[in-house]
């Protein structure tokens, strides 16, 4: 593989600038800008300097082929954070044949050289993606190989099961029909629990990674607007006693207690009066069915019934104009009743967040719904059958883990990968 370069730290000034070097030869540019760095996972102090200039003083090491982050010889120098400085060493490493990095390339090098498997670089992007506790737990654990070490358990009951089915087949007797031993059956019914465990906690394991959408909803001048710009204590949305001014879904990330959650502050539902805003209208409820929970606020504490769905919060807004009947009761004005139902949101959303799976991309729950697909749909008790069917089990986690077919997926998922990582 080529030289590549970037710049592992964010762009702009700071104390240190990390830049990354990897590809055959790494070390040996390394020691034409910095002189001899004689072993491996030592650290420099050394002048970088081109025939004629010095650029800076720097902390130099460099990592062997096989015992680094991309498999290969990497060398990294730890300059002034100064973007200057980054700058100038790039021209010089351009200038010695080293070239800048596509995103996410060395993730990329690092799983085509067999550092990692696809679920560990998914859990990697997630891990820096990460906002919140809840999702940087989850990352940490795929991003260190917890779901490929699942797997490898899945496939070890594979392995055996295939080993028993071959061992049934009596070669010699051709007239008596072969059989397959009960011990088989255990072990892909151990194998299928497995993975409909996975699977029903897919949903929740994705909500943890992507956040959960909460949707404010209401009659126009509920108060819809003021609950969520007290609630993020800024003005994110527009507050105005004009009905009808909120057209747009506005969304709020916010870190509930550590869960990721969308606030979505919907459209004043009411009879539209014109053609735009009744599309605004329509996209605001259809958004507000499909989200986790709905908070139904109105200062008279009713809910909106077509959008009602158990679990919702009803909740009476103004309490500070004493309107306090039914459900709980806030107020944006004097913050009365926000952390209750700050409290009773995370209470709900927690709750569908026990059960989730490792599995949270969509790739990876495809591959295991074809394994479990295949080994539940055998019917009858035919070696040769069910022989088929452990092979092609096995290899839709090869597919979980990368090993087959993750061409299609590379570019997808280091969209999401910026350069230097
Ligand atoms: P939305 O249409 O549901 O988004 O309602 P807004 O947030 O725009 O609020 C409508 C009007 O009610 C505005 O004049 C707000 O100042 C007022 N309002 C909102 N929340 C409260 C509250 O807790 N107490 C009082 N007294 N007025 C509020």
């Amino acid at each position: 593989m080529d030289l590549i370069f970037a710049e592992a730290t964010p762009s702009g000034r700071g104390g240190v600038s990390v830049i990354r070097i990897s590809g055959d030869g790494a070390r040996s540019v390394a020691e034409q800008l910095a002189g001899p760095l004689p072993k491996p996972r030592h650290a420099y102090l050394r002048d970088i300097a081109d025939d004629v200039t010095v650029l800076d003083r720097a902390l130099v090491m460099w990592f062997e082929a096989g015992h680094s982050f991309t498999g290969e010889e990497v060398v990294e120098i730890h300059l002034h954070g100064a973007p200057v400085i980054v700058r100038r060493l790039g021209q010089l490493l351009g200038s010695v044949g080293v070239r800048l990095a596509e995103a996410g390339e060395f993730t990329r090098r690092a799983f085509l050289n067999g550092k990692m498997d696809l679920s560990e670089v998914e859990g990697l992007g997630d891990l820096l993606a990460a906002e919140t506790e809840s999702q940087r737990l989850a990352a940490l654990r795929m991003s260190s190989g917890e779901l490929a070490r699942k797997a490898e358990g899945w496939r070890s009951l594979l392995i055996r099961a295939g080993a028993l089915v071959e061992s049934s087949v009596d070669f010699a007797d051709e007239d008596v029909p072969d059989e397959v031993p009960e011990e088989v059956f255990d072990l892909l019914e151990q194998f299928t629990n497995e993975l409909d465990l996975q699977i029903g906690g897919y949903a929740a394991a994705e909500r943890i990674r992507n956040g959960f959408e909460v949707a404010v909803i209401g009659p126009p001048n509920a108060g819809k607007s003021s609950l969520i710009n007290r609630i993020a204590r800024r003005e994110v949305a527009l507050v105005s006693d004009i009905p009808g001014t909120t057209r747009d879904i506005i969304e709020l990330r916010l870190d509930l207690k550590g869960l990721a959650v969308t606030l979505l502050d919907t459209a004043g539902m009411r009879d539209a009066q014109d053609k735009i805003e009744g599309l605004g209208i329509d996209r605001a409820r259809a958004r507000a069915a499909a989200s986790d929970l709905r908070l139904h606020l109105s200062p008279d504490g009713q809910a909106d019934e077509d959008l009602w769905r158990e679990g919702d919060l009803v909740i009476t807004s103004k309490a500070d104009l004493g309107s306090s009947e039914g459900g709980f009761a806030v107020s944006s004005l004097t913050g009365v009743g926000l952390d209750a139902l700050l409290d009773q949101m995370f209470d709900r959303l927690s709750q569908r967040v026990a059960g989730a799976a490792l599995v949270s991309h969509e790739r990876q729950l495809n591959a295991l719904i074809s394994a479990r697909e295949v080994v539940g749909s055998i019917k009858g008790p035919e070696p040769e059958l069910v022989a088929e069917a452990i092979r092609q089990a096995s290899s839709s986690l090869d597919q979980l883990l990368g090993r087959i077919g993750a061409e299609d997926y590379l570019d997808v998922i280091f969209q999401s990968f910026c350069i230097g990582k």
